[in-house]
């Protein structure tokens, strides 16, 4: 375990209200950690108004560790569709119109894919920003992104949001069909929190 102390291993609020996302910050952090997230907890939502994955980020992280003495790390992330123009890119949980209705985003973003012609482009990449923040301050952030495309229909129950449609590239299966394993090996959340692990074991 990591130690804060000598006693306590060091704990980490994750800022999402988001289970999918913590479950596989948790399996990628590898068990060394204490991570909880908002679900059940009386925090108050924060207002995702930014334009980037970064401030978005950001806003989470430094307005909820403003309401505690831990350590809060957030993750924004999103698909960025490369024939849409990078949508739905920071609207991502929104794309339909409803926060966080996957089944609605992803009938969207089947939609608009229709309206291109049959043998267009469908590369995509998932994206995440991750910002540890204390104390109201954000200390540091950290950024991964992994490529592929979108399918024609959805595959898998796997996973959230448009994990369905998303193929990684090297791979024949979508995110959803994939092992979490996998998914957690390779995916744009586990590459930004790779990157940021070094600066956890030493600041944490
Ligand atoms: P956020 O909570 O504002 O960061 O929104 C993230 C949104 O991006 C989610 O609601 C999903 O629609 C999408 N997204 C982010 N990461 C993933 C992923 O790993 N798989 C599938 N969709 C994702």
């Amino acid at each position: 375990m990591q130690k804060d102390n000598m006693n306590k291993p060091t704990a980490i609020l994750i800022a999402t209200g988001n289970s999918h996302k913590t479950e596989e910050i948790r399996d990628i952090l590898g068990g060394n950690y204490v991570v909880d997230d908002l679900v059940g907890k009386d925090f108050p939502k924060v207002n995702e108004t930014g334009t980037t994955f970064l401030d978005n980020a950001t806003l989470k992280a430094v307005e909820i560790s403003k309401l505690t003495d831990q350590w809060v790390l957030s993750d924004d992330s999103g698909l960025e569709v490369d024939t849409l123009g990078g949508a739905p890119g920071v609207y991502s949980s929104r794309y339909a119109g409803d926060e966080g209705n996957d089944s609605a985003n992803n009938a969207k973003l089947l939609a608009e894919l229709a309206k291109r012609p049959k043998d267009n482009n469908r590369s995509a990449r998932f994206r995440c920003v991750i910002v540890l923040a204390k104390n109201g301050e954000r200390q540091a952030h950290f950024s991964g992104a992994v490529e592929g495309c979108i399918t024609d229909s959805l595959s898998g129950d796997a996973g959230f949001g448009y994990d369905p449609l998303f193929i990684p590239d090297g791979h024949d299966q979508t995110f959803a069909q994939l092992p979490s394993t996998t998914k957690n090996q390779l995916s744009h959340r586990s590459r930004a929190l790779e990157a940021a692990l070094p600066w956890i074991t030493e600041n944490l």
